[in-house]
């Protein structure tokens, strides 16, 4: 079964048993939680759409692996043109779900995996590669979500993995047996975690030689024994244990982070891919980083939908043909496009690398998500400025309902008398959603800090602009002649 389709997905988790926390209390059913459940509709979509023969070219590749059909976030790029695809699926599915659709953290710790993996061998004469296709081609054939997990918890910022008062503020092996490692630590907010067959874990920093029983990265089935799963809150989880559905904004989908702890858990040798070659914790760091921060193509689909809600309000207000608001729309369509030219543009300009991976252009691929740190913020100011303060002040859909005040509602929330009040209303949560609720989380915080935090990617800029180049342009075209060193 090398491509699944969403249904199976669902069955696929319905058969884990995954120690799940959420409200103090453990969750023995994760697929059908009503506050858990629109996240796995979201990454229910990457399967759905890969069976959608519209989407085909797009959501699927082939395999080099077995040359077979698979879903392309099982899909280890092999071109320009597969990167380019892996743009443009993440704008698509954005648009399609409105949020986080959690796949692409796993997609992209295989990419990086696949480089920095032959990598290591190529320098020791490791068997980390052999270990890590063998892995690939099992997820490939079951077409399995995985959780790239990366961030730890860090502990005190100004201190190296070695120096922590408590050693297990980053993931590190604590027992070397024949058959594995057993480790210890946390990841914090994993993205998909709960949706996910599987977890890779990585390092979340370069490290030096004293870091080095924290310079590890392997996978995992996700419920192996002593991973402890606590679900993260969002603004506004709650509605979704509500009755009616309005005030949700998004009637589908929604994403979630958590926070997941490895209680003392074994890890098998063929499942560990680096495992104290501190010197290529930081490469690891950097390919996944960057691939991830292509994948921030998913905001310029959310970015659709908030702007075609944002239009939608200002004809339910009826003040689509003021100049200002076309202006406001322009502007928040400029922003997007812009967004989207970064993350074709880091694609496009990849390159392939010794273990035939093809890798994205590392400086646009960070200029693209320094521009995901500000754009989705003018945009959603712009949207919530032309869906006006309702937008924050509505009453809920119990009181629209009732047969007390619900006339009330419908009277006075009528604006366009050919538009009924309660499409007003949906298309208000819809924008609540996205810039204020649970899908702002993705919107808005994520895109600040997922994928590293804005200083991250500058740093990132600063490394890989060639200035002295810039310098020898300037100075050659005002006749200075000194040489730049
Ligand atoms: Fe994918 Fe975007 Fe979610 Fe990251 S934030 S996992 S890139 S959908
Ligand atoms: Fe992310």
């Amino acid at each position: 079964m090398a491509i699944m389709n969403a249904g199976q997905y669902e069955e696929s988790l319905r058969k884990l048993n995954l120690v799940v926390y959420m409200f103090g209390k453990r969750v023995k059913n994760v697929v059908d939680n009503p506050i858990i459940r629109p996240s796995m509709s979201a990454v229910a979509a990457t399967y759905e759409l890969a069976n959608k023969p519209e989407h085909e070219d797009i959501m699927t590749a082939t395999s080099h692996l077995t040359g077979k059909k698979i879903n392309r976030f099982c899909h280890i790029h092999q071109s320009l043109d597969d990167l380019v695809k892996k743009s443009k699926m993440g704008r698509l599915l954005g648009a399609y779900t409105g949020c986080c659709f959690q796949r692409c953290v796993g997609m992209d710790s295989l990419n990086a995996l696949s480089i920095v993996t032959f990598d290591i061998d190529a320098k020791y004469g490791t068997e980390y590669n052999k270990r890590f296709l063998k892995y690939l081609e099992y997820v490939q054939e079951n077409d399995l979500t995985c959780d790239g997990a990366m961030t730890d918890p860090k502990g005190d910022r100004g201190r190296a993995p070695h120096q922590q008062s408590d050693p297990d503020m980053f993931m590190h092996v604590v027992e070397e047996r024949k058959d594995g490692i057993v480790v210890r630590g946390a990841k914090a907010h994993q993205t998909g975690a709960l949706n996910s067959h599987e977890i890779i874990i990585m390092p979340t920093i370069s490290m030096r030689e004293e870091d080095k029983d924290y310079a590890i990265s392997f996978a995992l089935p996700s419920d192996a024994k002593g991973i402890v799963y606590i679900m993260g809150r969002q603004s506004c989880d709650t509605r979704k244990l509500e009755k009616g559905t309005i005030d949700r904004g998004n009637q589908f989908y929604g994403g979630h982070e958590a926070l997941v702890v490895f209680d003392n858990v074994f890890v098998p040798w063929e499942r560990v891919f680096m495992y104290k070659e501190y010197e290529f914790a930081g490469s690891l760091v950097e390919k996944f980083a960057s691939y991830h921060r292509q994948s921030y193509a998913c905001k310029v689909g959310v970015g659709d939908v908030l702007i075609g809600a944002a239009q939608t309000i200002a004809e339910y207000n009826g003040v689509q043909k003021a100049s200002h608001i076309k202006d406001k729309i322009i502007e928040m369509n400029h922003l997007n496009e812009t967004l989207y030219c970064g993350c074709i543009a880091c694609a496009s300009q990849g390159h392939k690398e010794p273990s035939g991976t093809y890798y994205v252009n590392t400086l646009l691929a960070n200029v693209h998500k320094q521009n995901v740190t500000r754009f989705p913020y003018e945009i959603s100011r712009l949207a919530q400025d032309i869906a006006g303060g309702l937008m924050v002040t509505l009453p809920s859909e119990e009181d629209f309902k009732s047969t007390d005040v619900g006339k009330w509602v419908e009277k006075y929330y009528k604006a366009n008398p050919n538009v009924p009040t309660e499409n007003r209303m949906r298309i208000l949560r819809l924008i609540e959603n996205i810039t204020l609720g649970t899908a702002a989380v993705g919107y808005l915080t994520e895109s600040m800090h997922g994928a590293g935090s804005p200083q991250a990617q500058r740093i990132m800029i600063s490394r890989q602009v060639n200035l002295k180049e810039k310098q020898r342009s300037a100075k050659r075209l005002c006749g200075i002649e000194e040489e730049v060193k």
